[in-house]
């Protein structure tokens, strides 16, 4: 079982308006914004505006019309921040295992560096 979707957690303030943001690129669906702890040169959160914890969640229970939109959003950030020629990495935790801190599905778009092996060992 997923977490639940907590309607208090910082990305639905975020989306609410209640707490400020650095937005990167607004859609009708989605929004993307820079990390508050940036662990890369380039770092974009994007984020669907539905209420939904993870990747999982959001590919089994969004419209085809929130899909597209996120989708897209994701491929439209790469483009503007311009990490596609020389790669970044795309991650989405999800759950305890994946040690998700926020219970609303996030991307991050990680690049503007060389970002080492995937996972540590351990
Ligand atoms: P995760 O561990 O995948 O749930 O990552 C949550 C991410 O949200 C972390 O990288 C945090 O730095 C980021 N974060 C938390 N609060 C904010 C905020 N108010 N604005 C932007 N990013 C945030």
């Amino acid at each position: 079982m997923p977490y639940s979707y907590d309607t208090e957690n910082i990305f639905a303030k975020i989306l609410r308006g209640e707490i400020p943001n650095d937005t990167v690129l607004d859609t009708e669906h989605s929004l993307a914004f820079n990390d508050i702890r940036p662990q890369a040169p380039i770092h974009v959160l994007v984020i669907p505006k539905g209420a939904y914890v993870s990747y999982d969640d959001f590919a089994s229970n969004a419209s085809d019309a929130e899909i597209l939109d996120y989708t897209r959003a994701i491929a439209k950030v790469c483009e503007m921040k311009g990490v596609a020629a020389d790669g970044f990495r795309m991650i989405s935790n999800a759950g305890a295992h994946g040690v998700q801190e926020v219970p609303h599905l996030h991307v991050h778009i990680l690049g503007g560096r060389g970002l080492g092996r995937m996972l540590e060992r351990g």
